[in-house]
């Protein structure tokens, strides 16, 4: 379908390209506004992953010139006083954007704590309101990030989305689904794979964009691509030899029109999209 095979979309300097923007633009902000856009972050027990990746988004508020506070909890803390937590960061006017690191201990119902979050500092796009919008297709004010950082991969290749055979695998409200609403506004035929869906390489084989989010390593092999698709691989998974997407690069890379590699793909564009949220807040406030 595209011309040559085997591009691989560099999603770090895509990443940085667009943090560079917003590093003016938060600029801007605070010489306008004295106060700089800030992020708070709700981290909840000692998950490795979790505990990584809010380094990491830490580090990228620094980069932009974004204010950033994690506020940690130990893995026993009460739903309750989470939910008081974010009443608190709602109603302070030098906090434009609150996220809740995914997923919460046991024991503490997520979906009472994203539906505190005041749908003006949803950056993470995953209050109910703000989904609602975006299945609606009526212009959410916050998309989540992984989707849209999604989105803008595919974007980059230059390639006409619209009448497009688009394949999601996983199907979950972080990822799978918001990725395939965001595909199907821009005229993509989508099919939603997961678990229970039955010969998934006949499937992926038409994709001429490949949405792997499914967070088992190594599993869309090159048997399962079809040649000159886009194919962008969402999954992390940790082992032994370090990160591991969701499609066996090494297998596909050829076959593939063009491929995300894990990391430096899809990663640092959900970081990228994060920050780009947290202006968009900071920006709508009055
Ligand atoms: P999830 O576990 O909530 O959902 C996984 C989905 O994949 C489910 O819908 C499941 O039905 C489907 N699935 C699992 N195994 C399958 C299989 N063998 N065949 C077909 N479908 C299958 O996970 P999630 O939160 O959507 O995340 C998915 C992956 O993306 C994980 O590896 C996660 O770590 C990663 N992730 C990466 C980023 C990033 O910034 N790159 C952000 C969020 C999530």
């Amino acid at each position: 379908m595209w011309i040559t095979l085997g591009n691989i979309i560099d999603g770090k300097a895509i990443a940085a390209k667009i943090k560079a923007e917003i590093k003016k633009e938060a600029e801007a902000y605070k010489n306008e506004r004295g106060i700089p856009p800030k992020l708070s972050v709700i981290l909840v027990g000692d998950n490795p992953a979790s505990q990584a990746y809010v380094r990491g988004k830490e580090r990228a508020c620094a980069e932009v010139g974004i204010a950033s506070e994690t506020l940690r909890f130990p893995s026993n803390t009460e739903e309750k006083r989470l939910v008081k937590e974010v009443e608190r960061l709602n109603k302070d006017k030098t906090v434009h954007g609150i996220l809740v690191q995914l997923p919460l201990p046991q024991g503490i119902d997520a979906h009472n704590v994203l539906e505190t979050v005041s749908v003006e500092k949803d950056v993470d796009g995953l209050h109910p309101y703000n989904m609602g919008k975006l299945f609606k297709n009526e212009n959410p004010m916050f998309i989540p990030c992984t989707p849209q950082g999604a989105i803008e991969l595919i974007l980059s290749t230059g390639a006409e989305i619209r009448g497009k055979k688009a394949v999601i695998i996983g199907r979950s409200n972080l990822v799978g689904k918001p990725t395939s609403m965001l595909l199907l506004y821009r005229h993509a035929t989508v099919t939603i794979c997961h678990t229970r869906t039955v010969n998934l390489p006949d499937i992926t084989r038409e994709a001429d964009i490949l949405v792997a989010a499914a967070g088992r390593p190594r599993t869309i092999t090159k048997d399962m691509v079809k040649p000159g698709a886009i194919v962008i691989d969402v999954g992390i998974s940790r082992t032994d030899s370090g990160l591991v997407g969701d499609v066996d690069f090494e297998d596909v890379k050829d076959r593939a029109g063009f491929i995300t590699p894990v990391p430096k793909g899809v990663g640092p564009m959900t970081v990228a999209m994060l920050l780009k949220n947290t202006l968009k807040a900071a920006q709508a406030t009055s």
